[in-house]
């Protein structure tokens, strides 16, 4: 709020705003129970590699079933979770869930599937969190290298030196580490230097304006460039079309990821794309 609400020239809250917050709060309070009642899911998007065209892994991306509202965006309820404290909660849920659905996939399909999850920085810097990561591997059995944790490049640079730290312990465990929305966090180069990370995966924004002009195709060649100085892989997430696959390719990107291969599906659906060959 303003010191001096004199100098607010209009109310603080009009009706859209109220009725936001009202929903906030609802949300928040019913988010405590999703967990028990089973209303959290997760699809699967699968991440194609470009050197041959199978199916690498896939991205965890969860969902809530509300009863009432309906299919909610992680955009919306995540930073409800974050400020609330749930997100820890619902973190764990999320890394055992998605860890058994990679073992029973490889169970099934006979080879290592790699599997991602997102981790918002709360969860990252919360007490016991490289914990609960050996914790979950060892109870589902999940070889470590299969498990890729996406980092938001914005969050990382928060606070650098502890994260690097942090960084260090869930490498040495055997994770893959990527750093997610990359482009759109202003990274500090000597930072990123010394961050122990394996992937990078470039924001959507810069896929989507790739033809724009031809300062926007090169900015996705820097991206490449830096990241094989760093001898990081690049992953483009948002691919859509065609056009966007074919440039990507002859940039030399690692891997793909969009609605032009799959948009996020269920698991039983997910499991039909895991011989399929993409390209
Ligand atoms: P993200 O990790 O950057 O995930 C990519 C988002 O882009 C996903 O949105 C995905 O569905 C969407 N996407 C994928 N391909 C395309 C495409 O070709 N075009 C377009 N327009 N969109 C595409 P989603 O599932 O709504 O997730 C949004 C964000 O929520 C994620 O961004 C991630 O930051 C966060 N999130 C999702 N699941 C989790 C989770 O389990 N834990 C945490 N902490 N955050 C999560
Ligand atoms: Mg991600
Ligand atoms: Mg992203
Ligand atoms: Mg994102």
């Amino acid at each position: 709020f303003a010191k001096n609400q004199s100098e607010l020239p209009y109310a603080i809250f009009n009706d859209d705003m109220l009725a936001e917050n009202m929903l906030r709060l609802e949300l928040g309070s019913q988010l405590r129970h999703s967990l028990e009642r089973d209303e959290l899911t997760l699809l699967y998007q699968p991440m194609i590699q470009m050197c041959d065209g199978t199916t690498a892994g896939f991205e965890a991306l969860l969902r809530w079933e509300h009863p009432e509202h309906g299919t909610v965006s992680p955009n919306t309820f995540i930073p409800i979770a974050e400020s609330n404290g749930l997100i820890i909660e619902i973190g764990r849920w999320v890394l055992r869930k998605a860890c058994q659905q990679a073992i029973q996939w490889q169970a099934e399909y006979g080879r290592p599937i790699m599997i991602s999850v997102n981790v918002s920085v709360r969860q990252l810097s919360s007490s016991g969190f490289v914990e609960a990561v050996t914790e979950t591997l060892r109870e589902t059995q999940l070889q470590p290298e299969c498990l890729k944790l996406e980092v938001t490049e914005s969050f990382l640079m928060q606070d650098p030196e502890s994260t690097i730290e942090l960084l260090h312990q869930l490498r040495r465990i055997g994770l893959t580490i990527g750093i997610d929305d990359f482009g759109t966090g202003y990274s500090s180069l000597s930072y990123l230097h010394r961050m122990p990370l394996d992937i990078l995966k470039v924001d959507r924004s810069f896929v989507e304006s790739m033809f724009d002009s031809e300062k926007n195709a090169s900015l996705i060649r820097s991206i490449l460039a830096l990241a094989k100085s760093l001898e990081l892989n690049v992953v483009a997430e948002g691919v859509e079309t065609q056009a966007q696959l074919q440039r990507l390719q002859d940039l030399g990107c690692h891997f793909v990821q969009g609605f032009y291969f799959s948009h996020p599906v269920k698991p039983e659906a997910a499991s039909d794309l895991i011989n399929h060959r993409w390209l």
